[in-house]
């Protein structure tokens, strides 16, 4: 049997862990599977994909830069990726082409819901950010019962273009970056921000930070580290990084490709032990 070929495409992606993520759910299943990083940025892409597909390539992976780009390049889309108008995961389809799927945020709240057994609904939602993720993943928790979402965006444009992309003016609502600390405070923060990976600084007013707060970041390891030091410092009662999403987003992947949801305990225990011990 051949074995099945899979890729994740970034750039950069040197440190994906998606390929190390893959190869414990094949072993799982018995399955013989190869997972590679693809290193491909945005002019490159389309041609690189294709190259992977003549190739024999199956599945795969889409990340930072490439989502957006990702979408436009699918012949179908599932009914959730065509709300977010991003696709992290590439179905192959039988005759050539590709349908796109978005598994940020069904990962996203199969962690925060099932993983952490954190409540949603009642929860006033501020979301930092407005890039390929706090597309992915703004919708998915809308669905799960937030009451309110705020979007703040450095530019506010692109904050401006989501809530538009949603259309819902009543539960959504968007703030200027810079007037934060005026406009109240929220009992769930999210961080989908490249900030911390980029080595960047967001400097976050304490004010806006509720009573009995859940915060999420959705990096992980050193990228998480200055927003969840923030949250803390803010007496957050619940503070997460986005390893779970990042495990949760993969098994979902996963399940489209190979028709079963892998468990994802065993490589999210791993992940956990081996980005505390740095
Ligand atoms: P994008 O490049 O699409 O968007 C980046 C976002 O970060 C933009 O909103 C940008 O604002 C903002 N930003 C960057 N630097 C700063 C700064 N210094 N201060 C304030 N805002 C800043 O990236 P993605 O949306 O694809 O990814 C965002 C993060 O989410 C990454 O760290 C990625 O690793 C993580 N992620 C995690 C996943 C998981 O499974 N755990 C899945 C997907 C993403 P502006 O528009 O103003 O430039």
């Amino acid at each position: 049997e051949t074995p099945h070929r899979h890729a994740v495409f970034g750039h950069p992606i040197s440190h994906s862990l998606s390929p190390a993520i893959h190869r414990s759910f094949a072993r799982e299943f018995g399955l013989d599977l190869r997972y590679d990083a693809i290193d491909a940025p945005a002019e490159t892409f389309a041609a690189q994909l294709a190259e992977f597909r003549a190739q024999g390539g199956g599945g795969a992976n889409v990340t930072l830069p490439l989502k957006s780009l990702a979408f436009g390049l699918c012949a179908q889309v599932s009914d959730y990726a065509a709300r977010t108008g991003v696709v992290n995961t590439l179905e192959p389809l039988p005759g050539g082409g590709w349908r796109g799927h978005n598994t940020d945020g069904p990962g996203l709240i199969a962690d925060l819901v099932e993983r952490q057994r954190q409540d949603l609904r009642e929860r006033d939602l501020l979301l930092l950010g407005a890039g390929g993720a706090a597309q992915g993943v703004a919708f998915a928790l809308l669905d799960a019962g937030v009451r309110s979402l705020t979007i703040a965006n450095r530019h506010a444009e692109r904050a401006d273009a989501l809530a538009d992309r949603i259309g819902e003016p009543g539960r959504v609502h968007v703030r200027y970056w810079d007037d934060l600390a005026t406009q109240g405070s929220w009992d769930f923060i999210i961080n989908a921000t490249s900030a911390g990976v980029e080595g960047g600084s967001m400097d976050l007013p304490f004010a806006i930070v509720a009573p009995r707060a859940l915060c999420y970041d959705l990096s992980y390891g050193r990228g998480a580290t200055q927003f969840l030091a923030w949250a803390r410092t803010a007496h957050a009662v619940h503070v997460f990084d986005g390893l779970g999403m990042l495990v949760e987003q993969a098994a979902e992947a996963f399940a489209i490709w190979h028709g079963r949801r892998p468990d994802t305990e065993a490589i999210y225990a791993e992940l956990r032990a081996r980005l505390d011990s740095v």
